[in-house]
């Protein structure tokens, strides 16, 4: 990639952190597969594998038993929703997600539907956001998964969630937060939201991809059936051989995180704020999505009226790394679920790009994107 390029897509995966990756070409440098319980290699790849649990579990305020690790956020969203339904008593037969979920949660719930669940879409307000009350109208003892993203991928509004597990607690329900975005963007405290299963991915917080996990409490109201079998690994909920080296590198990711994220925050939201500044100077009429709400520091979904997002950003390649939706709706035809959830038109819908910084983010990043997007607007009104 050319020197003068902006990666502005961190929501849509990080850089792998130098430091991140000295621990996973170090760990992959020995052989031993963690399961192996009668030779020294083996041995040494369980220490691998068990520190690494312990770092993650550090990073969400959990003990290492209720970490379980996944092939990433995809598989433990599938995990937590399929499995926990297919896992609650035969009373409970109702699923709520909000609207603005991953297709990882939405799809998943949408399967539940042939095991005799019925889903329904719990809906957010213009700013992104799900009201409690509205939650709490829906809930009952037949309720068996609630599932509620804590920061949305493309918009990057930040979820009560403390608000909404105090509603579905009293109903006994399984609840499940997607905090993939959520490590960079706020303190994660999995007894301070009360939650009964989290999901991460290695690759939103400066890991490799092909890595995440998913926290189940010891104390959730039950556990979730495995989707995997042919294998005792991971307690039995994920069978198959643990990738020791991708979970060294995402245990030094949350360690990373730990140590430094209040810090990288702040300087995150500083750099957002910038180009969020700049964007203005080139496009006045431009809007910030759900711009009252709480927001992940390093996200910006903007509108520019009158200017098809497709289009801008095709005629900034190779030079700007945005989207104009989640990376994972691409090939689906037609604009993103969630603009529309906020009330967006699908037109409305078709004029956004989501930029995201993060800790490798500079201020010429945000000069780069300024030459680069002001280029194209004039070739445009040209
Ligand atoms: N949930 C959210 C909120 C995400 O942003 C993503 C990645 N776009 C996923 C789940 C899926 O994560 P993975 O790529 O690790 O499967």
């Amino acid at each position: 990639m050319a020197e003068t390029a902006a990666y502005l897509d961190y929501q849509g995966s990080t850089p792998v952190d130098p430091r991140v990756r000295d621990v996973l070409v170090e760990a992959l440098a020995h052989p031993g597969n963690s399961s192996a319980e009668h030779h020294a290699f083996g041995w040494a790849a369980a220490h691998r594998v068990e520190t690494a649990r312990e770092l993650v579990a550090k990073a969400l305020g959990a003990l290492p038993e209720e970490v379980i690790f996944t092939s990433g956020a995809t598989e433990a969203n599938n995990l937590a929703v399929l499995g926990a339904a297919l896992g609650a008593p035969p009373d409970r037969r109702r699923v709520l997600v909000s609207a603005i979920e991953h297709k990882s949660v939405l799809e998943p719930a949408q399967a539940l539907m042939a095991h005799g669940f019925s889903v329904e879409i719990v809906p957010v307000g213009v700013d992104g956001l799900v009201d409690p009350a509205d939650l709490s109208s829906r809930m009952g003892p037949d309720v068996a998964v609630v599932s509620v993203m804590a920061v949305n991928n493309e918009i990057g509004t930040i979820q009560p969630i403390r608000d909404l597990t105090a509603i579905t607690r009293r109903f006994g329900s399984f609840f499940h937060v997607d905090a993939t975005q959520a490590l960079c963007a706020q303190s994660v405290d999995v007894l301070e939201w009360n939650v009964d299963a989290l999901s991460l991915s290695g690759h939103k917080i400066y890991g490799p991809g092909g890595i995440g996990a998913l926290y189940v409490a010891l104390e959730a109201p039950w556990r979730p059936q495995p989707l995997l079998y042919g294998g005792a690994q991971e307690r039995g909920m994920r069978a198959g051989t643990v990738p020791a080296a991708l979970c060294a590198a995402l245990g030094e990711a949350c360690r990373l995180i730990v140590h430094e994220g209040a810090e990288e925050r702040t300087f995150v939201a500083a750099i957002r704020d910038e180009l969020e500044a700049a964007l203005r100077g080139l496009y006045p009429e431009l809007r910030v999505t759900c711009a009252g709400s709480p927001r992940h520091p390093g996200a910006l979904h903007v509108r520019f009226p009158g200017l098809g997002a497709d289009d801008l950003l095709s005629r900034v390649q190779p030079r700007i790394g945005a989207s104009s939706g989640a990376a994972c709706n691409s090939g689906i035809i037609g604009p993103s679920h969630v603009p529309l959830a906020i009330g967006m038109t699908p037109e409305e819908a078709a004029e956004c790009v989501r930029f995201s910084v993060g800790r490798f983010s500079s201020p010429s990043d945000i000069e780069i994107a300024t030459d680069v997007i002001r280029a194209a607007l004039l070739r445009r009104a040209a």
